[in-house]
């Protein structure tokens, strides 16, 4: 029978969390939404992950998205886990609006989870309504799609869909629930929650559970936990790296918003920086900066101490070899940081090799960008094109960066021998045209919030699946805020 002519097909989903012990998790009812209808469905991720896309956008996908039913064999929990929030321990947090379906095997044959987040009380909910605000849903779509389209870790989006219901945040606001889909949701927070029952056997079921999923390298090593402990602070260090080249400030990395796999995760008050600022911090919230742009490193490894912490009676059956392994394992924080973060800039630059000489010259870059407030991602865009390359073009950028691009002009010639064009083009391959400007995602939610318009959504989606690629017609997308178009802070919103 051809394909076109099959029914649209439930998908086959496990719940492989509940192989864990059944304290860890709470099968809730589901609450109901009165009136949902799909906003936007991923078409692209859907084929990724198996799932029939026809069914999906179909009564009962729209039924599941919406978490009003479940088709059979799909049996939702809520996770529970610990964390600290800026600093401090909350020993009970866990999925408040966040229903985890199940876990599917995707085309490349990794597993993955798929989580509706706004689907309404759980178990973890505490005061919490366990919704979530159309806005919030829309810029967690559009960011994390923009960073999967930008080759960084990160949870995807499936879909969004809209409630037909009022959520009370400050004002009431249209409510939206959000699927999205991670190679596992477990957190720094999820280890914090195990440890602190003082159970060895559980802590060491969650890890061989996180191991399976993650790292089934690791049970080739003698010492499985301290490899394990060791991938997980290389891969963070790599994506916040990641994030540091591109201006990205997550807003809230509790240890409960940080996944073992690397993956970005907890779309929350996060933003792209417009112009170049280390202290930029965009989270109404965090009064003290404990979360801007330039403590991103320093707080990853904080949290990754937390995970130390947690999996210590699990590093060496001897008790005072235990911290000094952690303390080995979380030293291998800054080396991979500095590698993934230099050879980063190394590429945004146009450089090929190695030089002792870079990181001075990457800093001076930096300190002339700062002291112009120059935009970060125009500024690396604009010393991608040929004749900026070669000095043809002289006012690509402000006066003020004339004794850098001296140097690096010359620092270019000590480097291989590509071609400008070629260099250029594989400058214009890592420094993004496009991001997710601030202005603009705010904008784009007030254009669906308070018009019902979802064009802006559609078009920036679009013009962001594509952030390397300059798309004639887009070019306002590519643009810093005027000044009246500035956004000082972004909200969490839940
Ligand atoms: P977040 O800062 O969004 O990562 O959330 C921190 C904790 O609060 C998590 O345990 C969430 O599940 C919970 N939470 C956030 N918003 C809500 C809400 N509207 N209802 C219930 N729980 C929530
Ligand atoms: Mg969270």
């Amino acid at each position: 029978m051809d394909e076109q002519q099959q029914a649209p097909m439930p998908p086959v989903m496990a719940q492989s969390f509940t192989q864990l012990p059944e304290w860890m998790y709470d099968r809730g009812p589901l609450s109901p939404v009165t009136a949902p209808a799909l906003i936007r469905l991923n078409g692209t991720l859907a084929a990724e992950l198996g799932l029939d896309a026809r069914w999906l956008a179909g009564p009962q996908g729209l039924a599941m998205l919406a978490g009003n039913s479940m088709p059979a064999g799909v049996e939702p929990v809520a996770t529970a886990y610990a964390g600290h929030q800026f600093g401090y321990y909350n020993p009970a947090l866990g999925d408040g609006r966040a229903l985890l379906l199940g876990d599917v095997r995707d085309r490349a044959g990794h597993v993955r989870e798929i989580q509706l987040k706004g689907a309404g009380p759980t178990a973890f909910s505490r005061r919490g309504d366990g919704r979530a605000a159309l806005g919030p849903v829309l810029r967690e779509y559009l960011l994390s799609e923009t960073m999967a389209a930008l080759g960084i870790p990160t949870t995807r989006a499936l879909a969004a869909v809209s409630t037909g219901e009022r959520v009370q945040r400050e004002t009431l606001l249209p409510g939206a629930i959000l699927t999205r889909v991670a190679s596992s949701h477990l957190r720094v927070g999820t280890f914090q929650y195990v440890a602190a029952r003082r159970d060895p056997a559980a802590l060491r079921q969650l890890l061989d559970f996180a191991i399976a999923r993650h790292d089934p390298q690791a049970l080739q090593s003698a010492t499985p936990a301290l490899t394990f402990l060791e991938n997980v602070v290389a891969a963070q260090a790599s994506l916040v790296a990641r994030w540091m080249l591109v201006g990205f400030i997550h807003g809230v990395m509790n240890t409960d918003n940080m996944a073992i796999s690397g993956e970005t995760i907890d779309y929350g008050p996060c933003a792209f920086m417009d112009e170049y600022d280390p202290a930029t911090v965009f989270s109404f919230i965090d009064e003290q900066g404990r979360y801007a742009y330039t403590n991103q490193p320093t707080i990853a490894l904080w949290n990754l101490t937390r995970l130390a912490e947690a999996l210590l009676p699990l590093l060496s059956d001897d008790e005072d070899e235990r911290p000094v392994l952690a303390r080995q394992a979380l030293s291998g924080f800054n080396t991979r940081f500095h590698t993934v973060y230099f050879d980063g800039m190394r590429a945004k630059l146009g450089l090929a090799l190695r030089q002792d000489a870079d990181e001075a010259l990457f800093a001076t870059l930096l300190e002339t960008m700062q002291q112009t407030r120059a935009d970060l991602t125009g500024t690396f865009r604009a010393l991608s094109q040929p004749s900026v390359l070669t000095g043809e073009d002289m006012s690509a950028l402000p006066p003020a960066f004339a004794p850098w691009l001296e140097r690096w002009r010359q620092r270019l010639q000590q480097d291989d021998s590509r071609p400008p064009e070629a260099r250029a083009q594989a400058m214009r391959a890592v420094n993004p045209c496009y991001i997710p400007r601030n202005h603009l995602v705010e904008a784009m939610i007030r254009s669906a919030v308070e018009q019902g318009d979802f064009t802006p959504f559609e078009t920036m989606l679009a013009v962001l699946s594509n952030p390397y690629e300059e798309q004639p017609g887009h070019e306002r997308f590519a643009l810093p805020p005027g000044a009246d178009e500035r956004v000082r802070y972004t909200f969490c919103g839940t």
